[in-house]
C-alpha cells in the first residue's frame, strides 16, 4: 500500500522560522539570510519524509506566512495599496500579511480568518476592481525544483479554485462566474508548466467542499475543474479534501476528470458510507485519511486497517493518507525529554506518524493480526495510566439545573453593577495581557529551569503587576488588569494547574504566522485542587482603587486549544474543565475580586462546519458548560468574557446565552456589520467591539480611535459601550502598547464630551 501526507509543518522543530522571521521583521538579519533559514527547513523536512518511506512527499506546503495568501499571490490578487507601497515581493507579501507601517506609507494588514475548525488562521484575499488574476508567483516551481535538486520528487500542493473563490472578499464588481474565468485561465497555466516537466502529482487542496454546498457551488466546481483538468498532461491530479465528509457534491466530485480524490474518514464522519453506496470509479485513487492530523494520539491500527481490508474488498485502490496537512500537529516526540516513557508511548506527532503510514502500509498488505507491531499498537488501547478519577465522574453526573442558571437576571445584574462600580460612560478597558517582554520570559525560564527560587520568579512578577497597574492608573484606563506575566500561554498555564493534563516542552503548532501556540494534553480526567490565579488578582487589586478584572480562560476554549481525549466525548471534558474553573471563579469572588473575565477565544473553533449540526452537535453544549462557570456568583460580581474575531453573526442568540454581563470582541479588522446584527437581534448583554487591531505593530491615532467609536455609536446603545482594544497585548511591545493605549483614552475622553454635550 502506498502512502501520502497533505502538508507537513513548516516553522521548524524549534520553530526556526519563527525566529528568523521576527529578527527578520526587526531588522536584525537580511532577506538572503532568512530566505536560507526558509530553504533548510524545507530541506530537514523532506529528508525526513523521504527517510521514512513515504510515497508522495509534498512540496510547496510551506509558507513564510500562510497558503492562503502565497497562493492569492501566486495569481497576483494582491490589492494595490500594497503593491503601490513599492517594496520588494518578499516585503509586498509581508505588508498583507501584518500591514506595513514606514517611510513608504501605512497600510492595515488584511483581514485574518480562523482556517475552517482549526486554530490556524489565513489572510482573507482581495479581489479588486483592477485586480489582474494570472499566474505571477514562481513559488511552487522553485520549491519543487528545490526538492527535486535533492533527488526528491515531489507533489506540488495548492489550494484550489474553488476554496480560493469563496474565500476570497470580491471587491470588485465582477460576477464570481467573471472572476472564475480569470481562474481557470490562470490554474491552467499552472498545470501546463508542471505538465511540462511531467511531474507526476500534482494536489488541488478544496477542503470549502466539506461544507454544505448547493447546486450553484457544484455548478461552479465543475465549471473550474472542466477546464482547468484539461491541461494536466500526463500528471495526475489529486483533488484533496479535509475536516469533514463531501456528502453534499460526492457523486460530482468523482465525475471530474480527476486521478485521486483524497476523504478524510476521521472528522468526514459520512466518509465511509458515501464510498460504499456509490460505486468507486475503476480508474481512481482514493486518498484514505486516516491518520489524525489534528491530534497526537497514536493511531489505533485496528481500526485504520479495518477501513483499509474493507476498501480492498470493494476493489478500490488506495493509498493510506493523514486526515489533513500535518500543520496543525506538532513536529517531533524527539524534543520531549520530560514526558515520561509511559505517556509518550501513547502520542505521535508528525515525524512519528510518518512512521506510522510506513508501520500501517507494511501491515495492510499482510495477515497481521501476529506481527509485532500490530500488537504493540493494539496494547496500547487497553493500558492508559492514572486517567479516570471518580470523583471527578461523578460531580459531572451531579450537574442539575441550578448549575446552568445564574440568578438574578442579567437586567436586573445590569442595575446593581452600574451602581456598585460607578464607571464612567464608555468605560475603557484592555483584553487581559500586557507585553510579555524579554525579561518576563526569561524569569519564567529561569524558574522552570530552578535557577531561581519560587520567591525570586514571584517577586519579579508582583513587581512587574506594579508597574503594570501603575502605568495603566497613568493612562487613565477604568477597568484594570493584573497584565498576565505568569502565563506562557492562555491555555497552558491552566492547564499547568489543572489535575488530569500533561504538557509538552516544544510541541508548538502554527497559529498564524509567526505565532506558534502550544497546546497541553488531556490525558485524564480533570480536576483544579488549589486556587490558580487569586494571589496573583488578589495582589493587583490590593494596589489601586479601580476595579481590577480577574482574569480566567473559559472551559471551552481550554477544551478546544488542547489535545483533547479520545476515549471519552469532548463534551464530558468540558463539563470537568468548566467546574474546574467554576471553582476558581468563586474562589476569586469570595477574596474581593469583583469583575472577572473569562474568556472565551476559541468558542468557534470546534462550530461543526455544516451548519445544520450546530446547535445538535455543539452549541447545545458549550454554552450551557460556560454557564456553569458563572452561575454560582452574586449579583455584583460582573462576569466579563472575550471572544478573538466578531465571526458570531450567525450565533448571536447562543452569544447572549452565555448570559455574560460585558463581552468584548474583535471588530477593527472585519467590517462592523456584526453590529446590525446585534442590533436586530436585541443583544443583551454589554459590549466592547475592539477600536483598534493588536495584531499588528502600528499605533492608531487618537483621531482613528474616535472615527471608530463614533461608527460603533450609532448601532450599539451608549450605556452597553465599553471601549477597548481587539485582542490581549502580550504579542506587542511597551512602546507601541503605551502610546496606542493614551491614544484609546484620550478618544473615549472626547467622545464622552461629545455624547454628553449632543443629549
Ligand atoms: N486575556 C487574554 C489576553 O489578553 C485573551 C487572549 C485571547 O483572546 N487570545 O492575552
Ligand atoms: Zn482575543
Amino acid at each position: 500500500m502506498k502512502t501520502s501526507i497533505i502538508g507537513y509543518p513548516r516553522v521548524g522543530g524549534l520553530r526556526e522560522l519563527k525566529f528568523a522571521t521576527e529578527k527578520y521583521f526587526k531588522g536584525k538579519i537580511t532577506q538572503e539570510e532568512l530566505k536560507a533559514t526558509a530553504k533548510s527547513l524545507r530541506e530537514a523536512n523532506w529528508q525526513v519524509q523521504k527517510a521514512s518511506g513515504l510515497d508522495l512527499i509534498p512540496s510547496n506546503d510551506f509558507s513564510f506566512y500562510d497558503i492562503l495568501l502565497d497562493t492569492a499571490n501566486l495569481f497576483n490578487i494582491i490589492p494595490q495599496r500594497y503593491t503601490d507601497l513599492g517594496l520588494s515581493e518578499l516585503d509586498t507579501y509581508f505588508a498583507q500579511a501584518r500591514g506595513y507601517q514606514g517611510e513608504k506609507g501605512d497600510v492595515k494588514a488584511l483581514a485574518m480568518k480562523k482556517w475552517f475548525n482549526t486554530n490556524y488562521h489565513y489572510m482573507v484575499p482581495e479581489i479588486e476592481a483592477n485586480t489582474k488574476i494570472q499566474l505571477q508567483g514562481t513559488k511552487p516551481f522553485d520549491e519543487y525544483h528545490e526538492a527535486k535538486a535533492l533527488g526528491i520528487e515531489t507533489k506540488p500542493v495548492i489550494v484550489g479554485p474553488f476554496t480560493l473563490l469563496k474565500l476570497a472578499k470580491n471587491h470588485s464588481d465582477r460576477s464570481l462566474k467573471d472572476l472564475a474565468e480569470d481562474l481557470k485561465v490562470a490554474y491552467s497555466a499552472y498545470l501546463d508548466k508542471f505538465a511540462q516537466e511531467n511531474v507526476s502529482w500534482l494536489q488541488f487542496d478544496e477542503p470549502y467542499l466539506v461544507h454544505d454546498v448547493d447546486s450553484d457551488d457544484i455548478a461552479l466546481l465543475k465549471d473550474l475543474y472542466n477546464e482547468i483538468l484539461r491541461h494536466k498532461g500526463q500528471s495526475k491530479v489529486l483533488l484533496q479534501t479535509y475536516f469533514g465528509d463531501i456528502r453534499d457534491c460526492y457523486a460530482d466530485v468523482l465525475d471530474l476528470a480527476i486521478d485521486g480524490i483524497g476523504l478524510d474518514f476521521l472528522e468526514g464522519v459520512q466518509s465511509l458510507s458515501l464510498v460504499d453506496s456509490h460505486s468507486f470509479p475503476e480508474d481512481k485513487i482514493l486518498f484514505a485519511g486516516l491518520i489524525n492530523g489534528k491530534n497526537i494520539w497514536k493511531n489505533n491500527y485496528q481500526k485504520t486497517l479495518a477501513v483499509l481490508d474493507h476498501l480492498k474488498e470493494k476493489g478500490i485502490t488506495s493509498y493510506l493518507s493523514t486526515s489533513c496537512s500535518l500543520l496543525h500537529v506538532p513536529y517531533s516526540l524527539k524534543h520531549e525529554n520530560k514526558l515520561p516513557e509511559h505517556y509518550k508511548a501513547h502520542f505521535a506527532f508528525a515525524e512519528e506518524k510518518l512512521t506510522e503510514l510506513k508501520e500501517l502500509s507494511l501491515l495492510a498488505d499482510k495477515d497481521y493480526t501476529n506481527e509485532a507491531t500490530y500488537q504493540a499498537n493494539q496494547a496500547l488501547f487497553t493500558n492508559r495510566p492514572d486517567a479516570h478519577d471518580e470523583k471527578v465522574e461523578q460531580r459531572v453526573a451531579a450537574i442539575d439545573d441550578s448549575y446552568y442558571t445564574r440568578l438574578p437576571e442579567f437586567s436586573v445584574r445590569e442595575k446593581v453593577q452600574k451602581e456598585a462600580f460607578h464607571l464612567p460612560l464608555f468605560p475603557t478597558t484592555t483584553i487581559g495581557s500586557f507585553p510579555q517582554t524579554r525579561d518576563v520570559k526569561v524569569n519564567r525560564k529561569a524558574f522552570r529551569k530552578n535557577e531561581i527560587t519560587e520567591e525570586e520568579y514571584k517577586a519579579f512578577n508582583r513587581q512587574k503587576i506594579k508597574d503594570c497597574i501603575a502605568l495603566q492608573e497613568e493612562i487613565g484606563l477604568d477597568v484594570l488588569v493584573h497584565g498576565e506575566f505568569e502565563r506562557n500561554d492562555m491555555v497552558e498555564y491552566f492547564g499547568e494547574h489543572l489535575n488530569g493534563y500533561l504538557f509538552t516542552e516544544k510541541a508548538w503548532v502554527q497559529s498564524y504566522g509567526t505565532r506558534c501556540v502550544k497546546p497541553p494534553i488531556i490525558w485524564g480526567d480533570i480536576s483544579r485542587s488549589q486556587s490558580i490565579t487569586v494571589e496573583w488578582s488578589e495582589y493587583a487589586q490590593s494596589l489601586t482603587k479601580k476595579p481590577v478584572k480577574g482574569m480566567l480562560t473559559g472551559p471551552v476554549t481550554i477544551l478546544n486549544w488542547s489535545f483533547p481525549r479520545e476515549d471519552i466525548s469532548v463534551k464530558e471534558s468540558t463539563l470537568q474543565i468548566a467546574l474546574a474553573i467554576r471553582d476558581e471563579v468563586l474562589d476569586l469572588e469570595a477574596h474581593g475580586v469583583k469583575i472577572i473575565q473569562v474568556d472565551e477565544a476559541a468558542l468557534r473553533e470546534k462550530l461543526p462546519l455544516r451548519k445544520s449540526d450546530w446547535y445538535k452537535e455543539y452549541l447545545d453544549w458549550a454554552i450551557p458548560a460556560f454557564r456553569i462557570v458563572h452561575s454560582g456568583c452574586q449579583e455584583d460580581t460582573q462576569i466579563h468574557t472575550h471572544m478573538c474575531y466578531s465571526e458570531f453573526t450567525d450565533i448571536i442568540p447562543a452569544i447572549d446565552n452565555m448570559d455574560a454581563d460585558v463581552i468584548t470582541f474583535e471588530a477593527s479588522r472585519s467590517d462592523l456589520q456584526i453590529l446590525d446584527s446585534l442590533q436586530a437581534n436585541h443583544f443583551q448583554t454589554q459590549v466592547g467591539p475592539g477600536v483598534y487591531d493588536i495584531h499588528s505593530p502600528r499605533v492608531p491615532s487618537q483621531e482613528e480611535i474616535e472615527d471608530q467609536v463614533r461608527k460603533i455609536l450609532k448601532k450599539v446603545k451608549a450605556e452597553k459601550l465599553w471601549i477597548n482594544p481587539d485582542c490581549g497585548l502580550k504579542t506587542r511591545g511597551e512602546k507601541e502598547t503605551t502610546a496606542s493605549l493614551i491614544n484609546l483614552v484620550k478618544a473615549a475622553e472626547v467622545i464622552r464630551h461629545e455624547y454628553t454635550r449632543s443629549i
